[in-house]
């Protein structure tokens, strides 16, 4: 299907597949932007490529690193064990940062920022397999500002991954690159230096378009947007100099991040000289200032439809240099997103729309004061994080309680909650009432990083209680269904409206390549169909 190999030719592959993640990109951005976009970048990839209209994540909750994995894996949270972007380890019951290895050191910082490493992922990526595929020739790097959207998606045998320190305003990484030895490389070196961070920094954020465009937007200034700049209007313009917390924080956070991404990723691919061997390179970008500023605002502001429309010129900038560096049909994208997002909702409810609120944190304490009340004063509730209860086992050994009873009577109280429409315990989900998206919820389990007890909320309530701005974790549409559009090499125009699953892009990726898929893959190959 994708392409048999006539006999005494070579194989053919792109020369560099370049894997692009756009952080909390929604579907349906796509088309409600589609009248601001300019012609190179998301309209680009929509004429030029072949796009699968129903692309979701199949699992709870949609959290950027499980995303991340998720995409090169090939599999979900069940199998590659990111459950999350933080989980509780059951067996030495501490919490976990999806990347944090305290065995490895910062390369090109003395900040903490570089002790990361993809080692709490348990199965290889796509990038892992195409580099096994190749004897290890091929060169595979990710970059993004976020540790985990380069790191992850890069997998286990990257020759490296960068990410944005917001120390020093660097791109950095990790000693458990060892080719790296130690030190960034010449190219990576002289871009920290540049000038182009630091005039971020100190830049003003003005609209592209005159403000009267912004049509898909809300105006400037609502009380559903947060604001960077305490004590000040959500409003343009951002003078970032007056922005006080953190050195180079706000850089992330504005679209200039994605810029500064797109910069780092040309002078890799120059750097690195990807594309110029005999086999096939690939490079994963993954941009998040579009996360951090649609949380901060919400995706009905004007801020985020900004973010987006400068994205679209760096993916213009992007396309451009790969046409002219690497060559016109030499080159294969891909394009997905880690998540969706929630409108405020705040912004829901004034528009007559069912939405609400659930925090964690009241939830939390009425749950532990319950639990001690019906138990005899014993603290039963270990943690909660991602919609999951630990229970502690050792304690309810102890004093000879009942698990079911334990089980039942906290499910008993959580049900009670208004925001939370069901609530289960692993093992003995019950056949009645069903529990929607149950298998969603099974896909993201995992034994080692997952709690006693789910419980899941109502669709349009929003996890955590921030009454400007948004969040992201449900299996719900807006979370869960995400663009995923390839272009380049081969591949022709076209439509699928068929669903495909996240999961799905790795194999169907070793099928254009001709490789295997990654080891725990559990997704399918889909067709799609290439030019002659
Ligand atoms: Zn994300
Ligand atoms: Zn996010």
């Amino acid at each position: 299907m994708h392409g048999q190999i006539p006999v005494n030719q070579s194989i053919d592959r792109p020369k560099l597949v370049v894997g692009i993640v756009v952080d909390q990109m929604r579907y349906d951005f796509l088309y409600r932007y589609w009248d601001t976009w300019g012609n190179g970048g998301f309209r680009r990839l929509l004429r030029e490529g072949y796009s699968f209209a129903n692309c979701t994540y199949s699992y709870f909750p949609t959290k950027t690193a499980a995303g991340h994995a998720s995409v090169y894996t090939g599999t979900t949270p069940a199998m590659h064990g990111i459950v999350g972007n933080d989980w509780f380890e059951v067996r030495t019951g501490k919490p976990m940062h999806c990347v944090q290895d305290d065995s490895v050191s910062s390369v090109g910082t003395l900040s903490d920022q570089g002790k990361k490493s993809p080692g709490n992922m348990w199965v290889y990526t796509i990038s892992d397999q195409l580099r096994l595929a190749t004897n290890f020739k091929s060169k595979t790097y990710g970059v993004s500002l976020k540790d985990r959207g380069a790191i992850l998606p890069a997998g286990h045998s990257a020759n490296a991954a960068f990410w944005f320190d917001t120390e020093t305003g660097y791109f950095i990484s990790s000693s458990y690159y060892k080719s790296l030895g130690g030190k960034l490389p010449a190219w990576l070196q002289q871009l920290n230096q540049n000038k182009m961070v630091a005039g971020f920094r100190t830049g003003v954020w003005n609209p592209l378009l005159p403000i009267e465009k912004y049509e898909q937007s809300t105006r400037d200034s609502t009380i559903y947007e947060a604001s960077y700049m305490q004590g000040k209007a959500p409003v343009f313009p951002y003078k970032l100099s007056e922005y006080k917390h953190g050195k180079y924080e706000i850089v992330k956070r504005t679209p200039f991040g994605n810029t500064l991404t797109t910069e780092v990723a040309k002078a890799l691919i120059k750097g690195e000289a990807l594309a110029k061997g005999k086999e096939t390179d690939m490079i994963a970008i993954s941009y998040s200032s579009t996360d951090e500023v649609g949380h901060e605002y919400g995706p009905y502001a004007i801020e985020t439809q900004d973010t987006y429309l400068r994205l679209d010129k760096d993916l213009e900038d992007l396309f451009t240099f790969l046409d002219t560096e690497v060559g016109k049909n030499q080159y294969l994208v891909f394009l997905t997103a880690d998540h969706g997002v929630l409108e405020v909702p705040q912004f829901l409810k004034d528009h007559g729309l069912p939405a609400g609120n659930f925090s964690n944190h009241q939830f939390l304490k009425d749950l532990k004061s319950f639990t001690l009340s019906r138990f005899d004063s014993i603290p039963l509730i270990r943690y909660c994080i991602n919609q999951q209860i630990f229970l502690d086992h050792e304690k309810i050994i102890a004093h000879k309680l009942n698990m079911q009873t334990v089980l039942q009577e906290i499910i008993g109280f959580v049900e009670k909650q208004p925001q939370i429409m069901n609530a289960f315990a692993y093992g003995a989900a019950r056949p009645f009432p069903a529990i929607p998206f149950l298998d969603r919820y099974e896909a993201g389990y995992n034994k080692d990083r997952s709690g006693d007890i789910q419980f899941t909320l109502f669709p349009g309530i929003l996890e955590g209680s921030r009454k400007k701005g948004t969040n992201h974790t449900a299996p719900y549409s807006y979370d869960s269904h995400v663009p995923l559009i390839w272009m380049g090499w081969k591949i022709a125009p076209g439509e699928e409206v068929e669903p495909i699953h996240i999961e799905d892009i790795a194999p169907t990726l070793a099928s254009l390549l001709h490789i295997m898929e990654p080891n725990g893959c559990t997704g399918k190959a889909k067709k799609i169909p290439l030019r002659k």
